[in-house]
């Protein structure tokens, strides 16, 4: 739920979700609509598929308990190479660096004194796992996880930093590149036609594509490519007419 949702907008979904779903069994009996349905407020309608799914694998190939293993857990679905050591470290106590992109800046201007990109992940990653604290990983990961957001941002407050007098980057005057990283704007976004499509299927057991246009007041061209999108993505069946982007054909929650 916190990828890319911010804590304060989770808190009160997480308590919903889970009262709904308190065990990883239901979760995975719940028909995939309803999961989509319980997710509301959250954003990103794909990861409650990818939760769907995941707790589906779960119970199917580990006996209804969440894998320890950083190797297991990244084989689950919408779990990356982040998650999979956040959930290792934090709930299991594995010594794996999580390493997300504030873990990162910290890492790469501490130990190398610069700002990595691209290439040098690997290194950054090996550094990161190295400067591990191994008699509390999970702990560590989180302080590297708050130091990152709160401390060393892109323009860094190295005045206030705990580790301005280990910093490779502060050590060399580093003067920071400042790039913006705004995200492409929501309104009249394709993501937000697709968001709408998907909201306006929450309370009904299907709609025409005619009549999500109506609803969603969108386009019915962009309506039908939002909902081939949700097609592809797990989240939306629709009939063949639908498809092919007729105002009749029908389409629901999956
Ligand atoms: S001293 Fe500055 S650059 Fe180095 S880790 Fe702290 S905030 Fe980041």
């Amino acid at each position: 739920m916190l990828q890319q949702t911010q804590a304060a907008r989770v808190a009160p979904a997480f308590v919903r979700f889970v009262a709904r779903y308190p065990s990883i069994q239901e979760l995975a009996s719940a028909p995939r609509a309803d999961v989509v349905r319980a997710w509301i407020g959250l954003g990103y309608n794909r990861r409650a598929v990818a939760l769907s799914e995941a707790a589906r694998a779960i119970v199917r190939d580990h006996g209804g308990v969440v894998p320890s293993e950083p190797a297991a857990l990244i084989r689950l679905p919408g779990v990356g190479p982040y998650t999979a050591s956040a959930v290792a470290s934090i709930a299991h106590g594995a010594p794996v660096a999580a390493v997300d992109t504030n873990v990162r800046r910290v890492v790469a201007r501490v130990t190398f004194g610069v700002v990595l990109l691209g290439a040098a992940e690997g290194e950054v990653r090996a550094a990161a796992d190295r400067w591990l604290d191994r008699r509390d990983p999970g702990g560590w990961n989180q302080a590297m996880m708050d130091l990152g957001r709160d401390v060393c941002r892109p323009v860094p407050r190295c005045s206030a930093c705990p580790l301005a007098s280990v910093c490779a980057f502060r050590a060399r005057g580093g003067v920071p590149s400042v790039r913006s990283r705004r995200q492409p704007p929501f309104q009249g976004s394709f993501r937000q036609v697709r968001g709408a499509v998907v909201a306006a299927l929450r309370d009904v057991r299907s709609a025409t594509l005619a009549s999500l246009s109506r609803t969603t007041q969108e386009r019915l061209d962009r309506v039908a490519a939002a909902a081939r999108a949700l097609v592809a993505e797990g989240l939306v069946r629709a009939d063949p007419a639908a498809l092919s982007g007729r105002p009749a054909g029908r389409v629901r929650l999956a």
